[in-house]
C-alpha cells in the first residue's frame, strides 16, 4: 500500500466517521464539517521529514554516500515511535507510509505513542560488521537532535536488529552523556537494557492474532447470531469456521510463510509446534527460494540450518545438508501455492494487481508492513478471503518495545513470562475490539475496521488537545 493509498483510506474512513451521527456531536460553536476537515488534514499530513546523507568509509577505503531518513508522522498520542530499516532502495515515500502505519498501529493497540519510521538505503548484506557499525553510529550523529526517550524512540525493522540498536544507543550515549538515555532506542540486547522476548515478539503476536480469530472468536460464534446475509462476510465466516473445525478435529491445516527472518521464522515455529491445531507448514521462502512439501516441512531443521547459514537451503546439496525433504521452487512461487493460510512476513507489495487473481490461500496474515497493495486488498476481500492487516497482526514488536521503554525508566527487568503475558493480553484485547465489530458492521475489509478504531481514537485526542479548528 503506497502513501497515497494510505492517505486516501484515512480520508474515506474519516468521511465515514463524519456520517456516524453520534460521534462528536458537540462542536463548541464550530462547524462539525470544519472540525472533521481539519482532523483529516492533520492525519493525512506528516509532521516532519528529515532526509540526510551519511558518509561511510568502506573496508576498501572507498567512501560511500548513503541516503538516510527519519520521518515523524504524528505525535498526538505520545512520543514518536517506530523502527529503522536498512534496505536497498528505501525512499521517502516508503518511509513516510510506514510512519503513518505506525501512528495507526500504536493508536489501535492503545499505546501512548505517535508514529515515525527511519530508513537507510543500503543492502546490509553488502556491508561488513565494521561498516554497519559505522552506518549505525553516523545515522545517530545525523538524527540525534530529533531522537530521545521523550521525543522519538526508534527500534529495529527490516535489515536491523539488536546489534544495530546497541551501536545506536552507544552513540546516543556519547552525544547525550549523563541523561537517562536507555529509553532512546528499543529492541536492544538484554545487556544493554533490552526486554526478554523482544526478538520473537512480532512473530509470536502474528501467529496469536490468526489463532485468536479462528479459535477464540469464530470457533465460539454461532452463524445465526451474526445474522450474516449471503455475501462476502458470510463467505469469510465460513472460511474461519472450516479452519476452526479442522483445528478441533486435528485435521492438518496447510500454512505457508513468506520470509524466514525474525517474524516469518518465529511464526513458522509457532505453527509447527502449536498445540491447538495440526498445521502442516507446507511452504516457506526467503530472498532466494521457496521450499515446498505438501506433507509439511521440518521447521526445526530449517531453523537450525538458517541459524548457521542465514538463509534457507537453496540447492539439492544444501537440502541434504539440512536433512530436509522439500521441492525447490522459485522464490515468488510461494505467493500462489495451494494452501489454507498464508503468513506474509517478508517485504511490502508482494500481492499486487499482477498476481492477486492467482492467490489460493483463504486466510492471509500480514506479518510484514504493507505486503498487499490496495487494489489487491479490495480484490481479495471481494473474493471472500480473510485478510488480517499489518497494523493489527504485527504489533507484538512495538508492544514489547513499550515494556522495554518502561523498564528502562525504572530499575527493573520484566521476566520473559511477564513480557509475553502482557503482549498476548494486549493483542487479544485488540482482537476483541476489532473482529466482532467487523462482522457486525460488515465494512469492506478488516483493515477498514482497524483504521476506523485507530482514527476515532486519534481524532478524539486531537479534539481534546484543541488541535482542530
Ligand atoms: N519495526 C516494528 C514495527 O513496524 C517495531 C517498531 C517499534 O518497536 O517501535 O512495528
Amino acid at each position: 500500500m503506497s502513501i497515497k493509498d494510505t492517505q486516501n483510506k484515512i480520508e474515506a474512513i474519516m468521511d465515514q466517521l463524519y456520517k456516524e451521527e453520534e460521534f462528536l456531536t458537540e462542536e463548541k460553536g464550530k462547524s462539525r464539517q470544519k472540525v472533521f476537515d481539519s482532523g483529516k488534514e492533520v492525519l493525512t499530513t506528516t509532521d516532519k521529514i528529515i532526509k540526510s546523507y551519511i558518509r561511510v568509509p568502506k573496508d576498501n577505503r572507498e567512501i560511500v554516500r548513503i541516503p538516510a531518513y527519519r520521518i515523524q508522522h504524528n505525535n498526538i498520542a505520545g512520543f514518536y515511535k517506530g523502527g529503522i530499516r536498512f534496505s536497498q532502495g528505501v525512499n521517502e515515500e516508503e518511509v513516510e507510509n510506514l510512519a503513518v502505519l505506525m501512528t495507526l498501529k500504536n493508536a489501535l493497540h492503545g499505546l501512548p505513542y505517535g508514529g515515525a519510521k527511519g530508513g537507510v538505503d543500503i543492502n546490509p548484506k553488502d556491508f561488513s560488521p565494521r561498516e554497519l557499525n559505522m552506518v549505525s553510529r553516523k545515522y545517530v550523529q545525523r538524527f540525534a537532535p530529533d531522537i530521545g526517550p521523550t521525543r522519538d524512540i526508534p527500534a529495529p525493522d527490516m535489515g536491523t536488529d539488536e546489534r544495530v540498536m546497541d551501536w545506536m544507543i552507544g552513540e546516543y550515549k556519547t552525544i547525550h552523556p549523563g541523561q537517562n538515555y536507555l529509553g532512546a532506542f528499543t529492541g536492544k540486547s538484554i545487556e544493554n537494557g533490552g526486554a526478554f522476548g523482544r526478538r520473537e515478539a512480532t512473530g509470536k503476536g502474528v501467529y496469536h492474532t490468526y489463532l485468536w480469530l479462528v479459535n477464540e472468536w469464530a470457533g465460539k460464534q454461532q452463524e445465526e447470531e451474526l445474522k450474516l446475509e449471503d455475501g462476502v462476510h458470510r463467505k469469510q465466516f465460513n472460511v474461519l469456521k472450516r479452519i476452526y473445525e479442522q483445528h478441533k478435529n486435528r485435521q492438518p491445516v496447510r500454512l505457508a510463510v513468506q520470509g524466514f527472518g525474525n517474524v516469518g521464522g518465529v511464526a513458522a515455529y509457532m505453527a509447527y509446534h502449536c498445540r491447538h491445531s495440526a498445521h502442516h507448514v507446507v511452504a516457506v521462502s526467503d530472498h532466494l527460494v521457496t521450499l515446498y512439501n505438501k506433507n509439511g516441512l521440518d521447521i526445526d531443521r530449517l531453523l537450525a540450518y538458517h541459524r548457521q547459514h542465514h538463509q534457507l537451503p537453496a540447492t539439492e546439496e544444501e537440502l541434504l545438508e539440512a536433512e530436509v525433504e522439500a521441492a525447490l521452487l522459485n522464490r515468488d512461487d510461494i505467493l500462489t501455492l495451494d494452501m489454507d493460510v498464508f503468513i506474509l512476513a517478508a517485504i511490502e507489495d508482494q500481492i499486487t494487481e499482477k498476481n492477486m487473481k492467482e492467490v489460493k490461500a483463504d486466510i492471509l496474515v500480514e506479518g510484514a508492513n504493507a505486503p498487499i497493495t490496495s487494489e489487491a486488498d479490495s480484490y481479495l476481500h471481494e473474493a471472500g478471503k480473510v485478510v488480517i492487516p499489518d497494523i493489527l497482526a504485527n504489533a507484538g514488536g512495538v508492544l514489547v518495545s513499550y515494556l522495554e521503554w518502561k523498564q528502562d525508566r525504572i530499575t527493573k527487568f520484566y521476566t520473559e513470562d511477564e513480557v509475553l503475558i502482557e503482549m498476548y493480553d494486549q493483542m487479544s484485547k485488540s482482537c476483541e475490539k476489532v473482529f466482532p465489530d467487523y462482522f457486525n458492521d460488515r465494512l469492506p475489509g478488516i483493515r477498514n475496521t482497524c483504521y476506523l478504531k485507530a482514527l476515532k481514537q486519534l481524532f478524539l485526542l486531537l479534539y481534546k488537545h484543541g488541535k482542530l479548528y
